[in-house]
């Protein structure tokens, strides 16, 4: 997209011409595209969860309703109004990240003590899931933020279980290789078709097969776990077999030995 400003006549000697100024404004076109984009479906997505609050409010309030219908239309608020609080959040999350506003504490964090914390988390969520840890890496020591690390192996352990409807087993396992320390993600749920594997991390991206239609999210979850290990000088990527499963796999720069006498592990803020 080209800007083209006539800033008006000039004369040399007895000529007389016009000068433009033209500046290539396709950037600032595509954030605006981008942020208009975002507005909307942010809207959109507010919507439905708002909806569904505000009527089951009017019939509580208009109707003589059993006891048990009450409790019902009453739990539905609630997790509707915790949904609406998840989407806000990783509305605001991902819009900080993206214009590079997002702070970062970076400290030496252990990662098997972040994943055993998540894992202790999320096993609370569900009773067909088998989760386990392998660490191979005998020390996997990065230099990171520890609750946005936290927020990546959330989003990644919580999608593991949600797209592995009938159970099945997540089996992290934690090594080094060359430089760098990797934290695998294995699930034996529904896997990614292969059309998907290019957009799976581009925000809002959902997969609208008929195996998953009934499975919430915003598509904002795997955007903001690749936001954040950009930010951690990390990579993530995925393979998968579709029907079959996923391994989802986070590399970090892993911090030589020396540093580690410099800066023992603490695991306290
Ligand atoms: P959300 O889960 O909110 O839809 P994400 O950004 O976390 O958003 O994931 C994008 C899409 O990638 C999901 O809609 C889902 O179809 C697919 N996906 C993510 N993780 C997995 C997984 N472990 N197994 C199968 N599909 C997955």
């Amino acid at each position: 997209v080209i800007k083209v400003y006539c800033t008006g006549l000039y004369h040399v000697d007895d000529k007389v011409g016009t000068i433009l100024v033209h500046r290539d404004i396709t950037k600032e076109f595509e954030v605006d595209m981008m942020k208009s984009e975002f507005v909307s479906t942010v809207s959109h997505e507010l919507r439905t969860p708002l909806a569904s609050i505000l009527g089951f409010t009017e019939l509580l309030l208009n109707r003589e309703l059993k006891p048990d219908r009450q409790q019902k239309y009453f739990t539905t608020i609630y997790n509707e109004a915790k949904r609406l609080t998840a989407l806000i959040n990783d509305f605001l999350d991902i819009q900080r990240m993206e214009a590079g506003k997002q702070s970062y504490e970076k400290k030496f964090i252990n990662l098997k003590l972040i994943l055993d914390k998540v894992v202790e988390s999320q096993s609370i969520h569900t009773n067909e899931h088998q989760i386990s840890i392998i660490d191979e890496s005998n020390k996997a020591h990065i230099l990171g933020d520890r609750d946005k690390i936290e927020q990546v192996f959330t989003n990644l352990i919580n999608n593991s279980i949600k797209y592995s409807p009938n159970g099945g087993d997540i089996e992290i396992k934690l090594y080094h290789y060359e430089d760098r320390v990797f934290v695998d993600i294995k699930d034996q749920g529904l896997g990614i078709p292969e059309g998907s594997m290019q957009k799976l991390f581009s925000r809002f991206y959902r997969i609208d097969n008929s195996d998953r239609r009934r499975i919430g999210g915003t598509g904002l979850g795997l955007a903001i776990v690749q936001e954040i290990m950009k930010a951690h000088n990390g990579e993530v990527f995925v393979q998968s077999q579709y029907g079959s499963g996923s391994i989802f796999t986070c590399s970090f720069p892993h911090i030589p030995g020396q540093l580690e006498e410099l800066a023992p592990v603490t695991e306290s803020r």
